[in-house]
């Protein structure tokens, strides 16, 4: 079973769908995805939306 995040979910206009085995590694996808497309500082984003982006992932 994959863990899945897709930036969509998160209210972004983007159709990046990350995958990973862990919500660890997963979270790390993310936030490398986030500076890399989106401009946004990892260290920046604040516990409240991590927990939105925790409540995003999906088990497939
Ligand atoms: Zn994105």
């Amino acid at each position: 079973m994959a863990k899945v995040l897709r930036c969509k979910d998160l209210g972004m206009g983007c159709t990046k769908e990350l995958r990973a085995e862990t919500e660890e590694e997963l979270l790390k996808l993310a936030a490398e995805h986030a500076e890399k497309d989106h401009g946004i500082q990892a260290s920046s984003i604040p516990p409240s939306i991590l927990a939105m982006v925790k409540a995003a992932i999906r088990d497939e």
